[in-house]
């Protein structure tokens, strides 16, 4: 019996330790399902594959059987995909001299390796947003380089240190950059005040205006100054200077309108001035051409068209002027139709002015310009030879006498001859007007006592 009693206590005992290690295993599979579970949902969201096949182990889990086949072929799945992921990112992600699963230290610098990226990230941002100096610039792209991919703790906890640096360097930057601005904009605004002090000093309400202008946007400026003394904080600052510079924005566009406002009552004035100028150009224009229109009426006799006994004076004082001064021969006429009279008597008044129209105008076409020719009175006239010596005189006046005789007047059906006669006179030393006109006029008259129709010189 104590055969069959060691064999029974044998299998008894044996039954037992078949049973405590079926539980131990059972435990230790709810451990590994558990941590397989929990791998598999931290592997998610790298690829969609990769997530249907975790997904399908942990389903296959939970059946609590699993088909080693299968399991063998979805293992493979998973492989392929791990595998592929690794070739996908950068070499730096994964440090493959190390093992991925490790010690604490191992897991830890792993953790700081994260941060290190994360925060190269960071930089790569903050560079995007905010322009440095050029040096500092340089800096920041180093250690963005150095962050992203360097392995060696050493090195990143260096560049972690100087990521400080960095953001105070960028943050003074941003001020400095603001300060620059608001002494530009002073510059620009008292640029503004000096210009309007020049422009506006004959214009009173505009300095007034300026002044106003620029009081208030000192005034702003000032708030942004104290605000930027009292405050550290970059974002309420970025607001502050936001909403001051609205303000002056809105305060230079009141003074904008209200200086097109003025502008544009200035021109309308100067507008309204230039039409009454040119109104008044025009109207003395008028005035200035009816004077003279009056003035060679008055000069004019209205008959013949020749310049009268007023113009003849003007004329006479201004060449006597020209002849005392340089001593030019002058020589004066006078010239008067032969028995007007009868003209008058025999063919009527009218006739008698038809006559005086054609000698006159044969008069003033046969004289040179330079020559002076006017109706005296009644049928006389007289012409004044600048330049002339009474012998050159002389022969002018014979041919327009002959032309005169020869013209063929008809009145009343019959056929008139018209002549004048002539007295000429040169100026001579010591002359008068008067005495010169004297030896014209009894010129005149021995031509009239030598038949008429002849040039006496006197
Ligand atoms: P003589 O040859 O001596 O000069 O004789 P005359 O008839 O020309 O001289 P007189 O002085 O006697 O006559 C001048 C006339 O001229 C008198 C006047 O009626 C006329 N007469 C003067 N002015 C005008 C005028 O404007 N129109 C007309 N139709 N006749 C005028
Ligand atoms: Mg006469
Ligand atoms: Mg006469």
């Amino acid at each position: 019996m104590t055969s069959d009693q060691s064999w029974k206590e044998k299998y008894f005992h044996e039954l037992e330790s078949v049973k405590h290690r079926e539980e131990r295993w059972k435990i230790e599979r709810n451990a590994l399902e558990r941590m397989l579970v929990c791998i598999s949902l931290a592997s998610e969201g790298q690829t969609q594959e990769l997530d249907r096949l975790l997904a399908r182990v942990r389903s296959d889990l939970l059946k609590n059987s699993v088909d080693v086949t299968i399991w063998e072929d979805l293992q493979a799945q998973i492989d392929r995909q791990v595998a592929q992921l690794d070739a996908a990112a950068p070499r730096t992600s994964r440090n493959r001299s190390e093992p991925s699963t490790g010690t604490a230290t191992e897991v830890e610098n792993r953790q700081r390796l994260l941060i290190a990226r994360r925060v190269g990230h960071l930089i790569g941002q903050l560079l995007s947003q905010v322009s440095l100096e050029a040096e500092a610039e340089t800096h920041a792209r180093n250690l963005q380089r150095s962050l992203l991919t360097s392995d060696s703790w050493e090195e990143l906890r260096e560049g972690l240190n100087q990521v400080a640096d960095l953001v105070i360097a960028a943050v003074t930057r941003g001020q400095r950059e603001f300060e620059s601005f608001l002494k530009r904009l002073d510059e620009r605004l008292e640029a503004l005040k000096q210009h309007f002090s020049v422009q506006s000093s004959a214009q009173t309400g505009r300095q007034a205006a300026a002044e106003a202008l620029e009081r208030e946007i000192r005034e702003e400026i000032e708030l942004v100054s104290r605000h930027i003394e009292a405050s550290d904080d970059l974002q309420e600052l970025k607001d502050s200077v936001g909403r001051h510079l609205e303000g002056i924005g809105m305060v230079v566009s009141r003074f904008q309108a209200q200086e097109s406002e003025r502008e544009k009552a200035l021109s309308q004035e100067l507008a309204a001035m230039r039409e009454k100028v040119a109104l008044m150009e025009a109207y003395s224009g008028q005035m200035q051409g009816q004077v003279r229109k009056e003035r060679e009426r008055a000069m004019t006799d209205q008959l013949t068209q020749l310049p009268n006994r007023e113009a003849w004076r003007e004329r006479m004082a201004f060449e006597l002027n020209r002849w005392q001064r340089y001593q030019y021969p002058l020589t004066l006429s006078i010239l008067d139709i032969d028995l007007f009279k009868r003209v008058n008597d025999s063919y009527g008044h009218k006739a008698g002015d038809k006559v005086l129209q054609v000698v006159a105008r044969e008069i003033k076409k046969r004289v040179r310009t330079t020559d002076f020719a006017a109706r005296f009175g009644g049928e006389e006239f007289v012409v004044l030879f600048p330049e002339t010596l009474p012998d050159e005189a002389h022969a002018v006046l014979d041919k327009i006498r002959a032309h005169v005789s020869a013209l063929p007047f008809h009145f009343g059906g019959e056929r008139l001859t018209i002549t004048f006669s002539g007295g000429l006179a040169g100026f001579g030393p010591d002359d008068t007007e008067e005495m010169v006109f004297n030896r014209a006029d009894r010129a005149l008259y021995l031509a009239k006592d030598s038949g008429r129709n002849c040039i006496k010189v006197g």
